[in-house]
């Protein structure tokens, strides 16, 4: 019995240092420039992390040197679409 949980990373402080994708590759790549997203939504911080890989998101927003992965209980909700 969990709660859901959504996770993005703000590619602003990501610095691609590459730690998240060795501790959850199945949940974050590096676009272009190295910098790290979450495949589940394109980086939105709507779609549930799958219960399976909840930890290792923990540890990798733990891990993070930059503190840029985000995780939360609710949906992220772009502020950028309220414009
Ligand atoms: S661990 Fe943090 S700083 Fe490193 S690539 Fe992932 S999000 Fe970016």
């Amino acid at each position: 019995m969990g709660v859901e949980k959504y996770t993005k990373v703000d590619k602003a402080t990501c610095i691609a240092c590459g730690i998240c994708g060795e501790i959850a590759p199945d949940i974050f790549d590096y676009d272009e420039s190295g910098f790290s997203y979450s495949i589940l939504d394109e980086n939105e911080g709507v779609i549930p992390i799958p219960t399976e890989f909840e930890d290792d998101v923990d540890e990798a927003a733990e891990e993070c040197p930059t503190g840029s992965i985000k995780t939360a209980e609710r949906p992220f909700i772009s502020r950028c679409m309220a414009k």
